[in-house]
This record gives structure tokens, sequence and C-alpha cells, in this order.
């Protein structure tokens, strides 16, 4: 039924939980894989990986670049422990939701899956802003894992 699944990827244990998931379904519908992720500046924050690091000064566009390969790779190795290979990694910059939305259209995507929350999971919401703009704006079905 699926045939190209679109995970969205910000390196948090929910978004671990989507590759797991998305993983699973490309074995079962037999679908490629591919994987979105536009590295946030929350200057003077960085996002490396899974935690926040605070840089004393604005992050360098090559910093930035740095912690959008090191999510990324985080993201390969979790596909690769579960025997499923990802078809394309796709960076982005700007604004991360409508990343996903046009590389979600561009791709042909069918499924989008992503986590209910984020790395601010923090916050009070019950979805993060970027799950919410996602599954608002989606061209086709989305699955918001927890
Ligand atoms: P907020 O960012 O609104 O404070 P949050 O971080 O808890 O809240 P979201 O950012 O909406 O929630 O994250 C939900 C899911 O969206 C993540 O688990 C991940 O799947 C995806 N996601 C979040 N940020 C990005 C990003 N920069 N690039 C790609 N996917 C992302
Ligand atoms: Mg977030």
């Amino acid at each position: 039924m699926f045939k190209t699944i679109l995970i969205a990827y910000d390196g948090s244990d929910h978004a671990e939980n989507a590759i797991k998931i998305a993983a699973g379904l490309a074995r079962t519908h037999n679908a490629s894989l591919h994987l979105v992720h536009t590295p946030q500046v929350d200057t003077p924050h960085i996002v490396i990986g899974s935690y926040v690091s605070l840089l004393e000064t604005p992050p360098t566009p090559q910093q930035i670049e740095e912690a959008g390969k090191h999510i990324s790779d985080k993201a390969t190795a979790t596909a690769k422990a579960l025997g499923v290979e990802l078809t394309q990694v796709h960076l982005g910059s700007g604004a991360p939701a409508a990343f996903v939305l046009d590389t979600a259209g561009k791709i042909d995507a069918d499924l989008i899956v992503l986590g209910r929350r984020g790395l601010g999971a923090l916050g009070a919401m019950a979805l993060g802003s970027l799950s919410q703009a996602v599954t608002h704006g989606a061209k086709c079905a989305c699955m918001t894992v927890l």
C-alpha cells in the first residue's frame, strides 16, 4: 500500500521511534524510506544530536551544517541497526515544517512518519509545532508517534 515513506527527524527519542515504526512499515510494504532533517538554530543554542549545546556566539553556517550532518548520521546508524537502508537523506535549511512538506511533494511520499513531540518536549502543547504544521499541511497520510 505505501510506496514512499518520509521520516521527519530531529534526533529526539520520538523521532528515533519514528524511524523504528517507518522501518517496519517500509519492510512490510516494500516501500522506499526517505528521511528529512533541517538543523535548527535557536541562537545562541544549537541542537546537536539529541542535546542542546550552548554556544558563546551565534553558530556559523559551517557549525549548522555539521550539526545537521551529526543528526543525519545518527539517523542513518539507527536505520542500519534496524536492517533498513535510507534511500535518501534530505537536509534542509530555513523553516523545517515547510521543508518536510516540500520534500514530501518532491518525492511523492504517501506517508510521513514523525514524532508527536520533539526536542522541545517540555512545552505544554500536546503536539509540537512541527507536528501540527505537517499534519495540517500534508497532502498525504501522516503518522505521529510517541
Ligand atoms: P516545539 O519545537 O514546537 O517546541 P517539539 O520539539 O516538542 O516542540 P516538534 O518540533 O513538532 O515538537 O517535533 C515533532 C517531530 O517533528 C519530531 O519528533 C520529529 O519527528 C519532527 N521534527 C522536529 N523538528 C524537526 C526538524 N528540524 N527537521 C525534521 N523533522 C523535525
Ligand atoms: Mg521542535
